[in-house]
């Protein structure tokens, strides 16, 4: 059985033991992924230390002419990292097509980033210059839904900005990044970028290193949560990319046959196991019936299998931990609602969930509350509008939230009044490279993508210059 190997100071590396990566289809084991311990881990930030002296005085043509190298050969090898993603995380191959798509976009668009110092002022006196400088060893800390996608889009902007990087993915869908810690290491000089992986037990040590000068993390509240008091210690920079619970708000205007696929799409994309996904939906009492039997018509003609399989169109939920969480919503949506599509997981191995529509449920049910993370969506009636967008609001997270209507001044609206850090009219889920994205509440801190986004892979430095000798005592 192949053993995927890590990456450290430019070479595939064994590591002090491997685990078993399961494909979710099945529970058959795909491959054998090797694991470090902390004093690989060490190794591997003394490596990105020393690479970032030489790194760090690269041009930006310099820096990005590497990380188109590295999406030319993603590109080369689309098909390969396709399927180890189906296998590993199990999406259908159609989807884990686009992901290795999207994750050569993301690089490629960082790849073209550069930053110009600013004069802030100058005159006969002096000159005040604002600079932004790398912060040194970054460490990438990886979730288990998009692991090709989420690796390189922390990779790409950390070592464009001039720092070099330590990724960490999920325990559980290890192998996209160490096929891609393949190619990086016949690309990119020894060191700038390390790929390392783990049994779910090294975080604490990447987020309270001290030679480690950012983590920037995208994973569940809890998690972030437990790596920003570990931070501390050493007032690391931090992205927390976290958990959300979006709601969407359907005004009385639309024509539910109109709006059930985006919304459908949006919140069965990768089996509901997107940050992003529309998690709590609220439908005006006057369209509540039609939008329900609408969408649970397209829930119960979806085909839910293994990705690799023709026809699939949704695949099983990523691991035990996350099917037996999810399984536990299905229940309290049965006691709390009525499901009209899916709601039976079959008693088969693999983590097999059909796609579940709940109605006639209300808030205060967990399902509603919480984050499912999984194929399930509560659907949820509301008659004033008002009363909705405080509903929508009274959640501990903040990740984004759409409004759908056929009058866009009357949505555009309502918009304004959704506290979260992204707001979507008619449509939901939408993201791209150059679209700054920014958790509010607990659904993390800081920005990813866009300028904003790059920027956070920097340190701000001021020069400021008198030209003749100055003394601020007068
Ligand atoms: P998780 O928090 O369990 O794990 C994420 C990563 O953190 C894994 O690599 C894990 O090994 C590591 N980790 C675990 N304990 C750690 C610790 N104490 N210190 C440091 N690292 C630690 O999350 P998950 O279950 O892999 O992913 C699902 C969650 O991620 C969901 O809540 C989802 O909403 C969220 N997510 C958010 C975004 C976003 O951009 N906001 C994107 C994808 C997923």
């Amino acid at each position: 059985m192949t053993e995927y190997k890590l990456l450290i100071g430019g070479k595939l590396r064994e590591g002090v033991s491997a685990i078993d990566v399961i494909n979710p289809a099945d529970e058959t084991v795909v491959a054998k992924c090797a694991v470090a311990d902390e004093a690989m881990l060490n190794e591997a930030v003394e490596s990105a230390q020393l690479a970032y002296q030489s790194w760090r005085k690269l041009s930006f043509a310099e820096r990005g002419a590497y990380i188109k190298k590295l999406t030319a050969a993603v590109e080369e090898n689309a098909e390969d990292f396709a399927r180890i993603l189906t296998q590993e995380q199990g999406k259908p191959l159609a989807q884990a097509r686009d992901e290795v798509m999207f994750a050569q976009i993301f690089a490629n668009y960082f790849a073209d980033c550069t930053i110009e110092d600013k004069v802030l002022s100058e005159d006969d006196n002096g000159r005040i210059e604002v600079l932004r400088e790398p912060l040194g060893v970054v460490a990438g800390i990886c979730p288990w839904n998009f692991p090709l996608l989420i690796s390189l889009y922390k990779i790409a902007p950390a070592v464009m900005a001039g720092n070099s990087i330590i990724i960490k993915p999920a325990p559980t869908t290890p192998l996209s990044s160490l096929k891609l810690a393949e190619l990086v290491a016949d690309i990119f000089p020894a060191g700038v970028v390390n790929i390392i992986c783990d049994n779910n037990d090294l975080g604490p040590a990447i987020s309270s290193h001290p030679e480690i000068a950012k983590v920037s993390f995208t994973g569940s509240t809890p998690t972030g949560k437990k790596i920003m008091a570990s931070a501390s210690s050493t007032l690391k920079r931090l992205t927390l990319e976290l958990g959300g619970n979006d709601a969407a708000i359907v005004l009385d205007d639309v024509d539910p046959k109109q709006v059930a696929e985006g919304i459908f799409g949006a919140a069965f994309l990768n089996s509901g196991q997107v940050c992003i996904a529309l998690k709590r939906l609220y439908v005006h009492d006057s369209i509540y019936d039609d939008l329900c039997d609408e969408i649970a018509k397209l829930a119960s003609a979806a085909i839910v299998g293994n990705g690799l399989e023709d026809g699939v169109q949704f695949g099983p939920v990523q691991n035990r931990m996350q099917f037996d969480k999810v399984c536990s919503y299905i229940e309290s949506a049965k006691a709390n609602g009525r499901i009209i599509a899916g709601g039976d997981v079959p008693d088969a191995p693999g983590f097999i969930v059909p796609l579940t529509v709940v109605r006639d449920i209300e808030d205060g049910a967990t399902v509603v509350d919480e984050e499912p993370f999984g194929p399930i969506l509560p659907i949820v009636r509301y008659s004033d509008l008002d009363e909705v967008i405080v509903r929508a609001n009274n959640s501990e997270y903040g990740l984004g939230g759409s409004v759908w209507s056929g009058n866009l001044d009357r949505a555009r609206e309502v918009a304004g009044q959704i506290d979260s850090g992204t707001v979507w009219i008619n449509q939901h889920c939408a993201f791209g490279p150059h679209i700054p994205f920014a958790p509010a509440k607990e659904s993390g801190l800081g920005v990813e993508w866009g300028e904003e986004g790059f920027h956070e892979f920097t340190a701000m430095k001021v020069v400021n210059i008198s030209k003749a000798y100055s003394n601020p005592v007068h």
